[in-house]
């Protein structure tokens, strides 16, 4: 059995503790802070690859939004083109697992 439930910051110690007090054994999953992304060229489709700006933007999108890094990218064709990604913020996700 999975259940992925979200704690808002400050309830966290109290449910942390209740846990601790009985026999679960508690561990804490990261989600994995993304890498590289594969986009397709909008102009001819082939690939190309695309990192984020920074570890705070790091959301990847083809579209323009307030909040966000602007980066151009070239694809792998013969004569590039210039492709466009949009990086917004995302926070990194904890999980908690007790079993
Ligand atoms: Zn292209």
């Amino acid at each position: 059995m999975f259940e992925v439930i979200e704690v808002p910051a400050e309830a966290f110690p109290k449910l942390m503790e209740s846990y601790l007090s009985g026999s679960y054994r508690v561990y804490l999953i990261v989600e994995e802070m993304p890498e590289k992304k594969i986009f397709s060229c909008k102009e001819c489709g082939k690939p190309f690859e695309a990192y984020p700006p920074d570890d705070i933007y790091t959301k990847a999108s083809l579209t323009k939004t307030d909040d966000c890094v602007e980066r151009t990218y070239e694809c792998s064709n013969e004569k590039p083109h210039k492709n466009t990604v949009y990086w917004a913020k995302a926070s990194p996700k904890v999980f908690m697992k007790t079993d």
